[in-house]
């Protein structure tokens, strides 16, 4: 079993990163198998260094270990240029020069409240009518065509063994209803969140994914970009979301609940594990 922790650079690390950090080393700890951490550090404009260095520093003083060097998806860029190449060969993507407020329009959401997906309103495919062809345009905002997609007659499905557990089915028919054509690669960033985490869990052998139920709508957004490219579709595991005193989903700028605040106050390692309700060693 080889799992992660993937935290983006972006904030402190709070007890919602702790809960799932120690989820993910605990599962693999158990079976003798490895705990890895990816620094996921594709949005430049908002990672610091020092954030990364107050991840290492958090996640060590939680006594978590991982195998070095850590891989870092700034360092990426290539594997993920080859795999928008291979997919725009295979004329699957397209670009996309729409701004968010020319899709609110397009899409009526003003009005009506448009159809939203896991990544935000559904594309009404407004740029899928300009003529495609020659080399793939890197720097522009790149879209998948779950059209041609659903020609392939894919079979999307993978196993949960956290939150909702048993086998996930869905269909690309089905995914242009409930996503549409979300964007694989962002103007000037190379890449995407979804591409980057499916190319890289393969890279470092994931075997188990372990992450925040909150994310588990993304979940088919990955498969898809896993069977489109050939890699393994490993078993995931959403858990619980850690909530605030008010029931609300802890965000990065809960400073209050942040793991450096905790510490500061005296906090053991063990307090941790015990505010999030985990089982101390
Ligand atoms: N980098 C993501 C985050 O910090 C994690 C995504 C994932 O685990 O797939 O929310």
């Amino acid at each position: 079993m080889i799992t992660r922790f993937a935290p983006s650079p972006t904030g402190p690390l709070h007890l919602g990163h702790a809960y799932s950090a120690l989820v993910a080393h605990d599962m693999a700890m158990a079976v003798g198998g490895t705990f890895v951490l990816r620094i996921e550090d594709i949005d430049q404009s908002r990672v610091r260094p020092a954030w990364e260095a107050q991840i290492y520093d958090d996640l060590r003083w939680l006594g978590l270990t991982w195998p070095a060097p850590v891989m870092r998806q700034s360092d990426r860029l290539p594997a993920y240029a080859k795999a928008l190449d291979i997919l725009w060969s295979r004329g699957l993507l397209y670009p996309c020069t729409c701004t968010r407020k020319d899709v609110l329009t397009a899409a009526n959401a003003p009005q009506e409240g448009a159809p939203i997906g896991p990544d935000g309103v559904i594309y009404p495919r407004t740029c899928r009518s300009r003529p495609l062809g020659g080399p793939l345009p890197a720097q522009d905002t790149i879209r998948i065509d779950l059209e041609r997609v659903a020609d392939l007659n894919l079979d999307l499905s993978y196993p949960e063994t956290g939150h909702r557990p048993g086998v996930h089915h869905t269909t690309v028919a089905q995914m242009q209803t409930d996503v549409g054509d979300f964007v694989i690669s962002r103007k000037g960033m190379f890449t995407s969140y979804h591409l980057s985490v499916v190319i890289d869990d393969a890279a470092q052998h994931i075997t188990h994914v372990v992450r925040g139920a909150d994310i588990q709508d993304a979940t088919q957004v990955h498969v898809l970009l896993q069977k489109l490219l050939g890699l393994p579709t490993p078993t995931y595991h959403h858990h619980r979301l850690i909530r605030d005193d008010h029931g609300k989903r802890l965000a990065k700028r809960d400073d209050a609940r942040a793991i450096a605040t905790y510490r500061a106050e005296g906090a053991t390692p063990n307090d941790i594990r015990r505010l999030v309700g985990l089982p101390v060693p």
